[in-house]
């Protein structure tokens, strides 16, 4: 009982909401030793070359705007293989999902072309283990754009790869589908990348080189999508949760990343399958998703934040933006029984996650099994 008497000490001891958020050097102390990825710098520039092509055959009249349109359509089925799959189901294990929805996630993934499922759960458990940190794959203290992409251009520090070692992945490699992505990665991603190439190709009567232009062209933008949570998501907006803390909620990237863009909400509750506060189709597009499937009983054992954890975390740690606020007043929490501890997890399972959170959490989700 001793961890919650103190907890609540420390509760009743920083009762005033303080509205000053910590104030971060903007300037990149550290010197790094920024070797070179030249094989990423290459392959990145040609896809950002080809897009530049693609948007003038465009304008110049030579592209057809229903190409454009059909991957328009076509981005939140091969996005949600990232935000529903690789981020809320494996790395951060906030639900369970049955074999055929854990395959299509997977076939999504794969045609999102974002290195397998097994990388890709690493580096984000790293990323939210050891946020802001040299052992953060995209350490955003180091700047803008190594946040964005340009840790994808730079040897790895070495703390990112000596504390990915440490982070269990025995759960990833349990799965029989992560295991079949992995096996067949290269070969997968040709047939998921060609499939939205083929398709205007045949139906639209557009030529293979264009229909593969567009295609390129949304495979580029759903990147920056995911690099934008990375940087955007740690830099600009509020932190209504945690004002300590880097990851902040922007209200641009949070409908526009289909719901991951809540990211001072999710850096704190990571296990939670909505990573945000609200839900619906406009502003969390996945948890809409995730939602959906749960009706079939596809996906099963969705874990989320109840109110009173919420307020809580707000009440402690939060810099007053919280949407509301006026309810904290009438809040009494000296009673309350959950335990938050304020740790640093990557989600459901962590090592360090503690027992009495574990079962609160149960509790309130309505889930027996651990
Ligand atoms: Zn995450
Ligand atoms: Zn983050």
């Amino acid at each position: 009982m001793a961890p919650l008497e103190n907890h609540r000490e420390t509760m009743i001891s920083t009762i005033q909401l303080n509205n000053t958020s910590p104030k971060f050097d903007t300037k990149i102390e550290k010197k790094y030793e920024n070797q070179i990825v030249w094989k990423n710098v290459i392959l990145l520039s040609i896809l950002h070359g080809l897009v530049v092509y693609g948007f003038y055959l465009l304008f110049a009249g030579y592209g057809k705007w229903k190409v454009v349109l059909f991957n328009a359509v076509y981005w939140p089925f091969i996005s949600i293989g990232i935000t529903a799959g690789a981020h809320r189901l494996w790395a951060h294990r906030t639900y369970k999902a049955n074999l055929p929805l854990r395959i299509y996630l997977m076939l999504a993934h794969t045609a999102a072309a974002q290195n397998h499922i097994y990388d890709w759960v690493r580096d984000h458990r790293v990323h939210h283990k050891y946020t802001d940190t040299d052992a953060d794959p995209h350490n955003a203290t180091r700047g803008f754009f190594f946040s964005h992409m340009g840790w994808l251009l730079y040897k790895k520090h070495k703390d990112v790869i000596e504390k990915g070692k440490t982070i269990d992945m025995s759960d990833i490699l349990a799965d029989p589908v992560l295991r079949f992505q992995i096996k067949y990665y290269y070969p997968l991603v040709f047939v998921m990348y060609f499939i939205p190439v083929v398709i205007p190709w045949y139906f639209f009567d557009s030529p293979l080189w264009h229909s593969f232009l567009t295609s390129t062209g949304r495979y580029v933008f759903t990147l920056h999508g995911t690099w934008c949570i990375n940087s955007v998501a740690h830099k600009f907006g509020t932190k209504p949760y945690d004002k300590s803390i880097r990851a902040v909620d922007n209200s641009v990237m949070g409908p526009l990343g289909l719901g991951e863009g809540w990211h001072n909400y999710h850096h704190v509750f990571p296990w939670d399958y909505k990573t945000g506060e609200l839900s619906g189709c406009k502003s969390n597009f996945t948890a809409a998703f995730i939602e959906f499937m749960a009706k079939f009983d596809w996906a099963t054992d969705l874990k989320k934040a109840s109110d009173e954890m919420i307020r809580k975390r707000v009440y402690r740690t939060g810099d007053g933006t919280w949407s509301k606020m006026d309810i904290l007043k009438k809040c009494d929490f000296s009673n309350s029984e959950f335990i938050d501890n304020g740790e640093s997890y990557w989600g459901w399972g962590d090592k360090d996650m503690k027992q009495e959170e574990i079962q609160a959490i149960n509790k309130y989700n309505h889930i027996r099994d651990l």
